[in-house]
Order: C-alpha cells, then sequence, then structure tokens
C-alpha cells in the first residue's frame, strides 16, 4: 500500500458543487491538457487512441477542453506494434502525436475487449479481444501501462456478469483487491493510479470492494462491473453504495454506463468520469442526436408524432425524409457539421456508404454528448440535478408512449 505512485502523479482533481446530496461537480486538472476539464465529464471512446472516426486534424473541431479526454485500451494494441517499439518511440502522445489529450487507460471497452468471466482464473483475467480470447496477467497489463504513459490508468480487474454465484462473485472481488495491490507494487512513476472495484450485483460485495479499496493511497477509483446484466432498477442502490464508503475527494470513473439515463444515474451517485460507447453505436446506425440541451421539455404536445425517422431524441439520416432536407441536423449547433453540411448531404453520403457520413455524424455527435454533459454540470451547480434528471426521463417516457401509438414505430430504434 505504497503511497509513492499517488504522490507522484501531478493530476489534480476538486469537488466545487453538489447537487441532491451526491451528484457533484468538480475540476480535473491534467498538465497536458490545455484547460482544467470540468466533471461529469465524458471520455471519449477510442480504437487504438484515437476516436473511431475522427481523424487527428479534425479533432481540435470538438469542444476544448471538454474533449481532451481519451479513452483507451491496451488491449487494442496487442496486434500492432509491440510494447517495446512504443516504449521506444515514448508512449502514446509521442505515438499519436496527441499531445495535449489527456489519456484513460483500463483493459476493457464496450465494443472490443470485453471481460470474459469463465476464462479468468487467479492468475489474470480473460477479455475477448480483436485477436482473440486473451489472458491478461497483472504483470503484462502494467508492461503494457509502462510503454504507453497515460495519464490514468484503473489496475486489473475481474470482472463479472450480474448473473454468477455467490461464490464467483466473492472470487472477483478478493483478485481484484489482489491484483490491485500487484499492480500498484509494480507501477511505474508517473500517472495517476484509479483503483477497481468489483462486485458484481451484491451490496455485500459492492462494500467489501469499496472500503478495502478506499484504504488503498491510491489518486481515484475506477467502478467496474456494471452494464453486465445488472437491471436499470437496482442500479441506484448498487452505485450508491459503492460510492457511499470512498473518500469525496477523489474522481470517480465508471464504465459500461453509457446511455443518458445510465449516465444520470452514475451523475445521481457521485460519479464523475464516463466511458460510453453510445456515440460510436450511433454513428454507425446512422443516427444524429437531436434532443434539446437547455432545460428538457416537460410537455408531450410539444411531441411530433408522425415524424418518420425520429423519436424526438435522435433522428435516423437514412430514412428517405431527409432526402431533400436541406437544414442543418441540429439548427444552431456548433459543431463542424452542422456549420458546413445539410441532412440531405449526409442522407446521400449514407445511402452511397461513403465514410464521411460516419465521420460527420460522429462529430456531431460527440459535440451534442458533450453538451448533454455541459448541461448536467450546469443543472448541478444551480443545485436543479434531480429536477434535470426527472424532466429527462420523464421526457423519454413520453416520447415512448406516443411512438408506441404511432404507426412509423418500425423506422425507429428505440435504444
Ligand atoms: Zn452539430
Amino acid at each position: 500500500m505504497s503511497g509513492s505512485n499517488s504522490t507522484s502523479t501531478s493530476m489534480k482533481f476538486a469537488v466545487r458543487a453538489w447537487s441532491n446530496g451526491r451528484a457533484r461537480a468538480g475540476i480535473l486538472h491534467l498538465p497536458c491538457c490545455p484547460a482544467p476539464i470540468e466533471t461529469p465529464s465524458l471520455l471519449l471512446s477510442t480504437r487504438k487512441g484515437l476516436p473511431p472516426f475522427i481523424s487527428p486534424d479534425l479533432l481540435p473541431s470538438l469542444p476544448s477542453p471538454d474533449s481532451h479526454l481519451l479513452q483507451v485500451s491496451p488491449l487494442h494494441f496487442l496486434e500492432g506494434l509491440s510494447i517495446k517499439t512504443i516504449s521506444k518511440i515514448g508512449g502514446l502522445h509521442q505515438l499519436l502525436a496527441l499531445h495535449d489529450y489527456g489519456f484513460v487507460a483500463f483493459p476493457r471497452d464496450s465494443i472490443q475487449c470485453l471481460p470474459e468471466a469463465k476464462g479468468s482464473n487467479k492468475t489474470g483475467a480473460s477479455f475477448e479481444t480483436p485477436c482473440g480470447r486473451l489472458l491478461i496477467k497483472p504483470v503484462e497489463y502494467m508492461e503494457m501501462i509502462s510503454s504507453m504513459r497515460p495519464e490514468l490508468w484503473a489496475t486489473l480487474a475481474d470482472e463479472v456478469p450480474a448473473w454468477v454465484t455467490e461464490k464467483r462473485n466473492k472470487a472477483s472481488v478478493d483478485r481484484t483487491i489482489k491484483w490491485l495491490d500487484e499492480c500498484i507494487a509494480l507501477s511505474p512513476a508517473g500517472g495517476a493510479v484509479f483503483g477497481s472495484i468489483v462486485g458484481g450485483s451484491s451490496s455485500e460485495e459492492r462494500q467489501r470492494c469499496a472500503q478495502e479499496v478506499a484504504r488503498r493511497n491510491i489518486a481515484g477509483y475506477w467502478i467496474g462491473g456494471f452494464g453486465l446484466g445488472e437491471s436499470m432498477d437496482e442500479r441506484p442502490a448498487l452505485l450508491n453504495v459503492v460510492t457511499e464508503f470512498l473518500p469525496e475527494e477523489k474522481p470517480r470513473l465508471i464504465s459500461g454506463l453509457g446511455l443518458p439515463e445510465e449516465i444520470l444515474q452514475g451523475v445521481a451517485a457521485g460519479v464523475d468520469l464516463f466511458d460510453s460507447t453510445y456515440i460510436y453505436h450511433l454513428t454507425l446506425g446512422g443516427f444524429a442526436l437531436t434532443f434539446p440541451l437547455d432545460r428538457m421539455e416537460k410537455n408531450a404536445s410539444n411531441i411530433a408524432s408522425s415524424d418518420a425517422g425520429s423519436d424526438l431524441r435522435k433522428i435516423s439520416l437514412r430514412a428517405t425524409i431527409f432526402r431533400k432536407d436541406t437544414t442543418p441536423i441540429v439548427e444552431g449547433c456548433k459543431c463542424y457539421t452542422c456549420q458546413n453540411h445539410t441532412r440531405a448531404y449526409i442522407n446521400h453520403l449514407l445511402n452511397v456508404h461513403e465514410m464521411l457520413a460516419q465521420i460527420l455524424l460522429e462529430i456531431h455527435n460527440t459535440h451534442h454528448f458533450l453538451g448533454f454533459f455541459r448541461s448536467i454540470r450546469e443543472a448541478i451547480k444551480e443545485g436543479r440535478f434531480e429536477e434535470f434528471k426527472k424532466d429527462f426521463v420523464q421526457s423519454r417516457c413520453d416520447q415512448l408512449a406516443v411512438a408506441a401509438s404511432d404507426l412509423s414505430l418500425s423506422e425507429m430504434s428505440l435504444v
């Protein structure tokens, strides 16, 4: 339980405002980023360090500094350059030539590298990856972290789905704590260590893990094991039992909660940082986010019932209704896509399978989702987070009610 690692990092974090008990707004400072990043904040999901469809020259067009936290899975690099080569080049910053972005590393992502509990054993954690099923031991994981030199990294965890036996869940907590100590003992200088917390859908195990991890001298916490089969209804209690036992002054990062409602659940429990594959899935499907970013409309009568290709949270730009639509995705949106292109053009690009469609959609969707986080922060600072959350969830219920009675239902995706 050495404290040398957390004291050698230059990450700084402070909570600035609270709303409705646990929801909190803070500031995360990383020396490489151009300005402090306000939390709750989104980590952009990446493939090998870059967002799936956004090239380095377009990255600066995203809101700054909000877009400067990049989530990276060291496992993505296993099929490419060797760890030694990455180390020789100087780590991820040098490799990708992204010097003013903060890299946040943890083994899993929610698209390509999924935890595979059956294959894990006491020596290491198993993952389904593009290179097949892999067993990663703490020492191997730490070699990757040392060569990549991310600003923040989470210790190796044994994540299990919600339906495993009590015995298996308990073993996952024991292993995760053991590996945490091993990772800390092996950890390189620099890079803030986030201790991994698991515990599945057992409140007792979640609490035991949180308490154990909270005893270590580390920079923050990574909450794993969510988005693996637990229900939306049981989640708030599980999240609360974790954050209750964590020191307030340190940041909490969570994986596996990516939909807007899930983000709101995490924020309500006091989580500060989120990774999300929502943007990626929307973009791949040809969807663009369109929900209002200011105060959520409460009035269900504002919802048009026959807007084909839309569920009023997002629109499907593949829908034929947009073929001649010369407006931007969202009127007034400041993103590169909306400033320069029309719905009709993106509809055309999708129809002819041009990758520019995904590039333009990812730019807009990232911009819009970062705006959602900004709205959350504003609500917290104004002490009205609970109201904001309620309105958002209610507007969704209203939309679903309207959609259910709509004959164009088949054209929508109700994710
Ligand atoms: Zn836009």
